[in-house]
This record gives structure tokens, sequence and C-alpha cells, in this order.
């Protein structure tokens, strides 16, 4: 069975009291109930706190983004061992945020994919259109596009600590969100495309979360689809009962 996981992506949000106070609000959940990964993205600066204070909680940590280097004269930059070196488990990488406002390419997306799973970190990768694109009915082409030039050069056996987030962009931070039947045609595109790339078993195996205006009032529709393994959550994870809200969708 596919791992079904909740991620929240803090982006540049909450300095180190609010990060740790986010957490312990986090912690006082009984998330065991709900059969889910649940993890959190705070901010660079405040990663090791948080994972020292995660006490025996089950909650991972993630980053949000990622240097492709091993290490040297990258000013402002954090590498893979640095952040596996402060109990990081996964990382973000290609966030529609990072691609439209930091220029990232497919090409450096593919190099930090390649340089995360070097140091065992676990990768969400971000993909999915623009409103232009969903209009001009080039959604499936865009997303496979993009897992061809930032994915497909991994092996196997390296997909296996990949997860997929599709995000369509006009959904992202807009309260506007993809129907359940959209999200579930494209996730069900995604995993042919992997299929066709890798295998079956590839494809079956591989999570692919759904991204974009999540609520606690959309989740549980969203996540019934059979090709939904649940989702990268931006604003409403800021909010511990609306995030707590969102795990107890499954
Ligand atoms: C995101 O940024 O990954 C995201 C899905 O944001 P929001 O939930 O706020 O749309």
């Amino acid at each position: 069975m596919r791992t079904q996981i909740v991620a929240g992506n803090w982006k540049m949000n909450c300095n180190l009291d609010e990060s740790l106070h986010l957490l312990n609000e986090l912690k006082l959940k009984d998330f065991s109930k709900a059969e889910v990964e649940v993890v959190i993205a705070p901010t660079f600066t405040n990663l090791y706190a948080v994972h020292q204070n995660l006490n025996d909680s089950s909650i991972k940590i993630s980053s949000q983004n990622i240097n492709e280097n091993e290490e040297g004269a990258y000013t402002g930059e954090i590498s893979p061992d640095m952040l596996k070196s402060v109990g990081v488990e996964y990382v973000i990488i290609g966030h529609s945020e990072r691609r439209a406002i930091y220029n990232e390419s497919d090409e450096l997306l593919a190099k930090k994919a390649t340089a995360a799973l070097k140091h065992d970190l676990k990768i969400m990768f971000c993909i999915g259109e623009m409103l232009d694109q969903r209009k001009a009915d080039k959604h499936f082409d865009v997303v496979k596009d993009q897992l061809e030039k930032g994915l497909f050069h991994l092996s196997a056996s390296e997909m296996e600590n990949v997860v997929i987030a599709y995000e369509p962009v006009w959904a992202i931070g807009t309260g506007e969100t993809a129907s359940p039947e959209q999200a579930q045609e494209i996730h069900e595109h995604i995993r042919n495309v992997l299929a066709k790339k890798y295998n079956q078993n590839i494809a079956d195996q591989t999570s692919i979360l759904y991204g974009g205006s999540v609520k606690p009032n959309n989740a549980k529709e969203i996540f019934a689809k059979k090709d939904v393994d649940g989702g990268l959550i931006g604003g409403a994870s800021l909010d511990a009962n609306s995030f707590a809200e969102i795990v107890m969708s499954f």
C-alpha cells in the first residue's frame, strides 16, 4: 500500500518562537488514528530547533529547498549534508514559487533531486501547470515534461524515495481548488507516465499528493480519490486545528 502523507509547507512564515508554538500545538493532536505520515516544513533557520523539540512525536521534518552542491563558495545556500545533520528527512524540490520567483529550471531541479538522494533525503517533487496552460488544455503535457526533465534521470530504486506533489499553480494560495475529479484525472495520468517510464510497480507505490488551497472543508473529497495519496498544504498548515482536521480527513 502507498504511504499516505499530509505535509505542511510553512513557507517564509513563523519565527523561532512561533514555529515552536505551532509544533507544540501539533504535538497535542492525536494523529495516531489517521494512517498518515505527517510532515512539516519549517523555514531553514528553525529546522534544528523544531527537530530537537519533536520528542516522541511521529511528525517528520522537511526542508523547503536544498542546494545541489556538496559544499563550498555558495553564499547563502544550504547543502544536503547540512539538512541531514539537523534531522531533516524530506526536501521539497521544485515548488512553483521556487520555479517562478527564483527561476529554478528543470535542469537545476534535476540536480537538486540527485543531490538529495545521495544524502538519503526523501524528495517531495512539485509539478503543476499554470492557468493559461490549463485553459489551453496543456496540463497533461506540462506535468509529463516536468517529470521527464526533473526526475526521469533517476533509477527505479531511487524513485522509491520520491513523492510527487501535483500542485496546479492557479490553485496555490488562491482559494481556488482543483475539483476532486480534476485532481484524480491528472494523478492517474502522472501514475501512467511513471508506469511507462519505469514499471507498474513503481507507479503503484509512488505517493502522489495534491496541493492547492486544500482546507478542512475540501480535503476529505479530494483525498477520497483513488490516485490521491495525501496533500501538500500551504496556508492551512499554519493553523494547528485546520492542519489537524486535514490530516484526520483520511
Ligand atoms: C503550497 O504552497 O504548496 C500550497 C499548496 O499552498 P496553499 O495550500 O496555500 O494553496
